[in-house]
């Protein structure tokens, strides 16, 4: 697990190698959970030791009515405020283009979801110099900033800096 602070800056917006260390997660229990169990928030089903979305399987889990009912690790991180990943998007383009850039980070989060229900975005605030974006998970915030990357190539420039909770991206283009 990555310990203080690790600041990378990446012109070409590799940060591959980061993406195989993860930060603990608290909310990540290592005690089982019963199964099947569905989050009474998002309707993510715990099924085979992980979340996932299956509208099949809930109608049938709900019309069984054998199932525990949890609120999922994404949104008790909702619930609590905690973030696990902290995106700043900063500088004129940003200001500029925040509507298409909001609609790219609710698509990639919609994209994510499908794979990992826990993967969501908490909150996109407008700040002074652009906008910022937390996330439940610092995969979610990671992987956006490489889509803003590849979408958008120019001047911008990146730090990750991890600590013990959460992961910050800075991304900035003028
Ligand atoms: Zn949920």
């Amino acid at each position: 697990m990555p310990r203080g602070r690790m600041t990378d800056v990446d012109h070409t917006g590799r940060f591959d190698k980061y993406r195989e260390e993860k930060l603990h997660d608290p909310y990540i229990t290592e005690k089982a959970l019963a199964e099947p169990t569905i989050c009474p928030v998002c309707n993510a089903i715990y099924h085979k030791k992980r979340w996932q979305f299956n509208k099949k399987m809930l109608l049938e889990l709900k019309l069984s009515k054998k199932y525990d009912s949890k609120v999922c690790p994404a949104d008790r991180k909702i619930a609590d405020n905690y973030p696990m990943g902290v995106m700043n998007l900063s500088g004129a383009f940003v200001i500029e283009h925040r509507d298409e850039l909001v609609k790219l980070i609710k698509s990639e989060e919609k994209h994510a979801m499908e794979k990992n229900p826990l993967e969501k975005i908490m909150s996109i605030k407008k700040t002074k110099d652009g906008m910022s974006v937390e996330t439940t998970s610092e995969t979610l915030a990671l992987r956006i900033g490489r889509i803003l990357t590849r979408a958008y190539k120019g001047k911008h420039e990146y730090s990750f800096s991890y600590g013990d909770k959460y992961v910050t991206v800075a991304w900035r283009r003028d």
